[in-house]
């Protein structure tokens, strides 16, 4: 081993783009500011053409290692990917312990550092002497959730919808019990099992990085330091979301842009997998239409069952156009544009034609509104959405939110009301203010003297400090 080598650091993703991405922007970060060296293991599993282009392109100094195929023929195909992935997770121990003791044998390793859902691999760098720390893709306010939720679950045995009070986590809002995470709602599942047992297993990291920062969350990331005697130590080392460099305009949606007045149109995307009902599609339909405003839609073929079925149906053959009412494409061709399925989200956000975003609040796409200064109208589906809509709407107060019916469909006069309020109201100008404020702080977070190059610096500081070959 050269004790020219860069040291280096070993990551692993957890399935999905969306996890991948922001953990490669960390490592970019690491090897571009901070001289280390990376390499990313994958499970082979989920791997896609996708994913290996996008890891072929990363910096020449950060390489890609596949982890050996998981055969899987014991669990029905019909299991939640939860039970998969901690079946893939937990069977692929051997194989990250062969790979991280290869990786020690050639290079300067001096951190691992799985993310959000790799906790059972920790143990594993702790046996090689490798320090190990966490990255978790959320916010604050969700790792707070992470820690603290294994002491309620002890605690109290109705399902968490029906607790009486809501969830005090430390500096954060109540957080009411419907609106916990999507995995913890059937306190009877094996996949409620398996949550709680990863996030049991933070505890065992030595550091944990989180893709948020200072300013969109003052109470959480105060909390997070403050009650540092409770947990390992908290790095608040974001934003890192996507260039958006990349991204393909397969349908033309900026040169419908270009013809566009400034801040006037809604953008409307529900993430990577986020699905609508039949009658939810209908409604927003018929109330994008009723208020007159400019909109581009990424529309998803509709869904009764599942609110992320788009994940596991990306191939699907429908147009999801013909989903909409009839004559609503030829009715709003003057003022809309709908695409199927897929929209390049970060060149749409970053246009200045674009005045608004009705999001799934997923925590990428929020962090790529937020750096585009973009505010949001929040329609939360699944995973950790709904607490992310909370802090969006009423803590850092960047998004308005729709009411929803009891049953929880959002009635076409409301969309017509919020979305006019959002691109033409007072209130939008309120939110508008005060996301062009937090899009100066995220960018003054990761200057020189900005709180999350800070944080990052003194997690790598401790990676260089352990490094025997210094
Ligand atoms: N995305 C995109 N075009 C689309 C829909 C989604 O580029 O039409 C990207 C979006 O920019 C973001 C990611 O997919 O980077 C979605 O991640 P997020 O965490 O918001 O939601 P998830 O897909 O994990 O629910």
């Amino acid at each position: 081993k050269l004790t020219t080598q860069f040291p280096h650091i070993a990551f692993l993703p957890s399935p999905g783009m969306g996890h991948l991405i922001p953990l490669a922007e960390l490592a970019k970060r690491l090897v571009c500011h901070h001289c280390f060296s990376a390499t990313f293991l994958t499970f082979t599993n989920f791997s896609s053409p996708t994913q290996s282009s996008f890891l072929s392109s990363l910096h020449p100094s950060i390489s890609s290692i596949s982890l050996p195929f998981i055969p899987l023929d014991d669990i029905p195909t019909s299991a939640r990917i939860e039970i998969i992935l901690a079946a893939i997770v937990s069977r692929s121990v051997p194989h990250v312990r062969d790979a991280l003791a290869s990786l020690k044998q050639t290079t300067r390793l001096v951190a691992f550092v799985p993310d959000l859902f790799g906790t059972e691999l920790l143990p594993v760098a702790k046996e090689l002497s490798i320090p190990h720390f966490m990255f978790f893709t959320s916010n604050c306010m969700a790792l707070l959730f992470f820690l603290h939720l294994p002491s309620l679950h002890m605690a109290t045995t109705c399902e968490y919808r029906d607790l009486p009070e809501p969830f005090l986590l430390p500096g954060c809002l109540p957080l009411p019990g419907k609106d916990f995470l999507d995995t913890v709602m059937d306190r009877k599942s094996d996949a409620c099992a398996w949550i709680v047992h990863v996030m049991k297993g933070y505890n065992s990291a030595q550091g944990i990085l989180v893709n948020s920062f200072e300013k969109m969350e003052p109470g959480a990331s105060k909390a997070l330091k403050n009650e540092k005697e409770k947990h390992p130590p908290v790095y608040m080392v974001g934003p890192f979301s996507r260039s958006g460099l990349d991204e393909v305009d397969k349908f033309h949606c900026l040169d419908w842009l270009d013809q566009q007045p400034k801040n006037s149109v809604l953008f409307i995307s529900f993430g990577s997998g986020g699905t609508l009902s039949i009658k939810q599609t209908t409604e927003l339909a018929f109330g994008l239409e009723a208020s007159g405003q400019r909109f581009l839609w990424v529309v998803r073929c509709p869904s009764d069952k599942d609110k992320s079925a788009a994940f596991f149906n990306m191939q699907i053959s429908d147009n999801p156009l013909n989903y909409l009412p009839d004559g609503f494409v030829k009715r709003n061709a003057d003022l809309g544009m709908v695409v199927p399925s897929w929209a390049p989200q970060v060149k749409v956000l970053a246009h200045m034609a674009t005045g608004g975003f009705l999001s799934h609040c997923g925590w990428n796409s929020t962090l790529e509104s937020v750096s585009q200064g973009v505010p949001m109208i929040t329609w939360p589906l699944y995973a950790e959405q709904r607490m992310n809509a909370l802090m969006l709407v009423d803590g850092v107060g960047i998004a308005l939110r729709p009411v929803a019916r009891e049953d929880g469909l959002v009635e076409r006069g409301e969309v017509a009301t919020v979305v006019k309020e959002l691109i033409d109201g007072e209130r939008g100008k309120v939110v508008l203010r005060k996301v062009k404020e937090l899009q100066e702080a995220a960018i003054s977070a990761l200057s020189p003297q900005g709180s999350s190059h800070l944080d990052l610096t003194k997690a790598a500081d401790q990676w260089m400090n352990s490094d025997p070959w210094r």
